[in-house]
């Protein structure tokens, strides 16, 4: 139930077939929609309900397989469930059979660049390391060859934490990035969304770890919910048991052992939130056997993620960076504080019911220019509006259309300034995914 585009769907369906069950796929989206998806699938047997479900699909199946993106309250999954019929998802079926022990990554932000991290880290290391999840790539299909002795890095999403919570299993080592209200438009609260991210540590032994940012105030309460070792991380303070930063060096502390990686002003990816992902995914290595050199290899070589605070381009002395990946606004408050430059930023987009508070105030103290766009564009701007009192900057625009908004950055820039796509908001009201507006950012920039 909901095949997809993001690789969960595909690789249930591929790993079930395979495995000999009678697979039926059903979407809400046509086979237009999902010919991406559905060209993986090419060649098994599998049967498809597509633009829409079936009653009886859900009444005579065995088991439905559904994924994280499906609401809850979908009337279908009552009907499997009045029907007595086993109800299950991807990630829960990973867990259940994979041989590996697995590190586990969420948070509101900074999943995908930690998973990455971690697992870069680790392929440094002769230990065999599979990396998926939540990143885009499901790992049924790579059981077979998994063996007991190699390590899995996992990011998970808090819908599939929430399934996880009736597996009643959590990874062996767990990150928490950090916790900030988001996809408040699905959960129905925010109660509800940490109780979903808990999942990560609340069936963990105490053979287990949980990685904790310390900086995090949310996360600093968890400390009586986690069942195995605690090991903090802050990119602003010491702390005894976990990772921090000593000047230079990367200081990682395990049982009173420490560690020292002279390697933070080598680290390429900018600001104080990627030094968070740095320490909590050297932290997680070295638990699963990496080692000094390991850890200062990758973490000096990685140069971030496409459409996670990219640089673009520098033309006639303005840099552009596309950090359209930046769907909440704490992830746009983490790009915006990241520079010294003086920063023009289009923000702006589809509303998912965010508050715009906090990011209004970074605005109206670190940015010169603010060109709006999208749904949340009048929220935004007159929260700003608030911040900036009497003061001068920023000044505010909105505009109608990207290209628009583009030109208007452009035409107030000055040799020097930082221009920065850093929305705050999903794209869904002007694009199809974060990655067709960070493209087409790209592309307006490289044509300059
Ligand atoms: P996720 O997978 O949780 O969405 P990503 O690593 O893809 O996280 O980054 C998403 C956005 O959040 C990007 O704009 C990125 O620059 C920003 N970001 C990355 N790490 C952090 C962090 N630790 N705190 C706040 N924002 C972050």
């Amino acid at each position: 139930m909901g095949l997809g585009l993001f690789g969960g769907g595909v690789g249930v369906a591929q790993f079930l077939a395979r495995q000999g069950a009678h697979v039926t796929v059903t979407d809400l989206r046509n086979t237009a929609e999902l010919s991406s998806s559905m060209k993986q699938l090419e060649g098994l047997p599998i049967s498809y309900k597509l633009g829409g479900h079936a009653e009886e699909d859900f009444i005579n199946a065995d088991m439905v397989v559904v994924n994280p993106a499906v609401p809850k309250n979908s009337k279908f999954i009552q009907i499997a469930r009045n029907n007595r019929v086993l109800i299950d998802t991807e990630m829960n079926i990973f867990f259940k059979l994979c041989p590996a022990p697995i590190i586990g990554i969420t948070g509101s932000n900074g999943k995908s660049t930690t998973t990455t991290l971690t697992g870069k880290i680790l392929q440094e290391t002769p230990r065999r390391t599979w990396i998926g999840g939540n990143i885009g790539k499901s790992l049924l299909g790579c059981l077979d060859e998994m063996k007991p002795a190699d390590i899995v890095v996992l990011e998970l999403s808090s819908f599939q934490l929430e399934e996880l919570n009736h597996t009643k299993k959590s990874p062996h080592i767990s990150i928490v990035t950090n916790i900030s209200p988001n996809h408040l438009d699905r959960h129905t609260n925010m109660d509800e969304y940490l109780q979903a991210k808990k999942a990560i540590i609340l069936h963990q032994n105490s053979r287990d770890y949980a990685i904790l940012n310390y900086d995090d105030t949310e996360l600093r309460r968890w400390k009586n919910d986690c069942k195995g070792h605690i090991l903090w991380y802050s990119a602003k303070q010491a702390l005894s048991n976990g990772a921090f930063i000593k000047s230079n060096d990367l200081i990682i502390s395990v049982n009173g052992q420490n560690t020292a990686i002279p390697c933070v002003s080598s680290v390429k990816i900018p600001g104080i939130h990627n030094l968070q992902n740095v320490l909590a995914a050297s932290c997680a290595a070295y638990l699963a056997g990496a080692r000094k050199q390991h850890i200062e290899k990758a973490i000096t070589t990685f140069t971030g993620l496409e459409h996670r605070l990219e640089f673009v381009r520098e033309v006639n002395g303005v840099r552009y960076y596309n950090d359209s990946k930046a769907t909440t606004p704490e992830s746009s408050i983490a790009a915006i504080t990241a520079f010294q430059a003086q920063v023009i930023l289009i923000a702006g987009g589809y509303d998912k019911g965010s508050s715009f508070e906090e990011f209004a105030g970074a605005c109206a103290q670190h940015t010169k220019v603010v060109v709006l766009i999208g749904k949340t564009a009048g929220k935004i701007k007159e929260l700003i509006l608030k911040k900036k009192g009497s003061g001068e900057i920023p000044s505010i625009f909105m505009l109608k259309t990207f290209e628009g908004a583009f030109r208007q950055a452009n035409a107030l820039a000055k040799a020097g300034d930082v221009i920065l796509l850093s929305p705050a908001c999903a794209s869904y009201d002007m694009f199809l995914n974060y990655e067709e507006r960070g493209r087409k950012f790209k592309d307006m920039v490289k044509v300059l």
